[in-house]
């Protein structure tokens, strides 16, 4: 339901504090203790949570060998720019014509200051963050039938619904009816709040006056010299707001991950993972595409071929396997674990997303309307715009996300389409809120996770059952393996997720390889 009223950014916010996901539990920096000499491990998986893993276990003293399918570290910790080519799931290739410095983040894109884990390991590689605008006040809301189509500013409808429902709760209160539940003196601290919060003229009421178009903005703004004087704006009326259904809209950034500051790493969200593979140096070893895990009493094999030429299989065996690859894969695969674990690997759904990015000659949005980063909304099947957070008035090409879909119909049937129809669609249904687009777009990229060939989704949707029925044995040491990643975590879908489950996997591997 929320999907539907709200669109698929407010259903992942949802799932968010549905109990799915909460600030990050992390303690500091783990010490692993020293390995027990000559002891071996092999990693599955250069995707954050696996380079964190050997990074960890190689300090440790461990023998560590990483093995990842691509060509390239990171996971979804990805970046695509102008040159980059990128191949889906059914050999469809698009190569990214976006102008030198432009980029999309297809994954992930901004980072909580409340993710400690990630905030540690930004430092410790020193790579450079700069905030990202979750919240613009001037960006828009729209909802296909309201307002005969035409985008509202986000200012004016969240100081409405505001002004009016506290407007509302002042007449509740001066006529006694919570006097059941506050005492005189807090009523009357109630009824100063309401009037603060809510932009209240002295009576109580939500009117068009200067002081409440403080909050909203003015018909005519303030000026200098012998320009008019301001003039107040009108509030829409609340019939109208809440059949618009705007108010589902307003509150995103009031959720605590979306709370200021909101980083994104400077130049692309590739930029850890890159510091942490060059770090790593010879250990990883790239198109490295695993199929089989064998175990047995003192060892694990690994069986893998070459990506790019698939045929002759190749074997690797060490004392211990930290397998990150994501469950999607997995099931797909041969591995020798519990039945407990590998029926929890064959249950776990993953989520649907869409991301496309549209270059566009220039940015419209900021000299033609103001909107300098943020996020509009849409009930269209794009979900939202969301403009780049950077590079502010920078003159020439600029990249904004034109699509975001997450698990709603729209997004099943975004990825249905060839990445052409998909930025095609991006265009047709984006230029309902700016009608620059035609006229002003150069190209696009887009990508549907379900479409990706080594994730084939976007993440680990646990529900409430699957969690209690087999969330525990699949975060089990299984004999000699033990799996980790975004999908082993309490927070779907965020890097952080991936990076404490990844140190909660290996310090219990490690106790368990220096105890036998
Ligand atoms: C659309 C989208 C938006 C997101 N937004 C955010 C966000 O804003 N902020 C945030 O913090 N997080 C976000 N996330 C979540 C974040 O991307 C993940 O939680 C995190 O990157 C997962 O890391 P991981 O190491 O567990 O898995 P991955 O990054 O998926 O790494 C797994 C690795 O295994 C490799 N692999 C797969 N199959 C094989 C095989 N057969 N053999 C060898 N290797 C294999 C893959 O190539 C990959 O490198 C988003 C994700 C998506 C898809």
């Amino acid at each position: 339901m929320i999907g539907q009223v709200a669109g698929g950014s407010a259903m992942y916010q949802a799932m968010s504090s549905l109990g799915h996901a909460a600030e990050s539990g992390y303690q500091g920096p783990i010490t692993l203790g020293k390995a027990k000499p000559g002891a071996s491990v092999v990693v599955l998986g250069a995707g954050l949570a696996g380079m964190l893993a050997a990074v960890e276990l190689r300090n440790a003293g461990y023998k560590v060998s990483v093995l990842e399918y691509q060509n390239r570290a990171g996971g979804r910790s990805w970046t695509l720019r102008g040159g980059d080519r990128y191949t889906e799931l059914d050999g469809t290739t698009q190569n990214v014509g976006f102008a030198k410095g432009n980029y999309l983040n297809p994954g992930p894109w901004r980072v909580p200051h409340n993710h400690h884990a990630m905030m540690d390991l930004y430092r410790r590689y020193g790579v450079q963050l700069e905030p990202f605008n979750q919240v613009n006040h001037s960006a828009y809301l729209h909802q296909t039938r309201a307002f005969g189509g035409k985008p509202q500013r986000f200012h004016h409808i969240s100081t409405d619904v505001r002004g009016h429902v506290t407007e509302l709760l002042s007449k509740a209160t001066q006529q006694g009816a919570l006097d059941a539940s506050i005492t005189a003196e807090d009523r009357e601290k109630l009824l100063a709040g309401l009037r603060s919060w809510g932009a209240l003229d002295k009576n109580y009421r939500y009117t068009a006056n200067l002081h409440a178009s403080e909050f909203r903005g003015f018909d005519v703004p303030p000026g200098g010299g012998l320009m008019s004087p301001a003039k107040a704006s009108e509030p829409i009326d609340l019939h109208t707001l809440l059949d618009s259904k705007m108010w589902s809209q307003i509150g995103m950034g009031n959720m605590h991950e979306f709370h200021t500051t909101i980083f994104q790493p400077v130049g692309g969200m590739d930029t850890l993972p890159q510091a942490m593979a060059r770090d790593l140096g010879g250990l990883i070893q790239y198109n490295a595409k695993v199929s089989k895990v064998e175990q047995n009493a003192s060892s694990v094999t690994v069986h893998y071929s070459d990506a790019r030429h698939p045929g002759a299989m190749r074997k690797i065996s060490a004392d211990w396997c930290v397998c990150t690859i994501p469950a999607s894969i997995l099931s797909q695969m041969d591995i020798q674990v519990s039945s407990a674990m590998r029926a929890g690997i064959d249950s776990l759904p993953y989520a649907s997303s869409n991301k496309i990015g549209l270059e566009f000659k220039r940015r419209f949005w900021e000299e033609d309307e103001h909107i300098y980063g943020g996020i509009s909304l849409t009930d269209l099947p794009i979900g939202q715009i969301s403009y780049p957070s950077t590079d502010y008035m920078r003159p020439g090409p600029a990249v904004l996300l034109g699509a975001y879909t997450m698990e709603t119909n729209s997004s099943y049937r975004l990825a249905s389409l060839s990445p052409k129809e998909r930025i095609r669609m991006a265009l047709e249904y984006g230029s309902q809120i700016h009608p620059q687009y035609l006229k002003e777009f150069k190209c696009g990229v887009a990508v549907a996770w379900h479409r990706v060939p080594w994730v084939q989704g976007c993440y680990g949707k646990w529900s409430d059952e699957l969690r209690a029925q087999h969330y525990q044995a699949m975060a089990q040491v299984d004999g000699r393996i033990v799996l980790a990643g975004e999908h082993l975590s309490y927070l779907p879908a965020w890097q952080e997720g991936a990076v404490l489950s990844s140190l909660d996997a290996i310090q219990r591997l490690h106790a368990k390889a220096i105890s036998v």
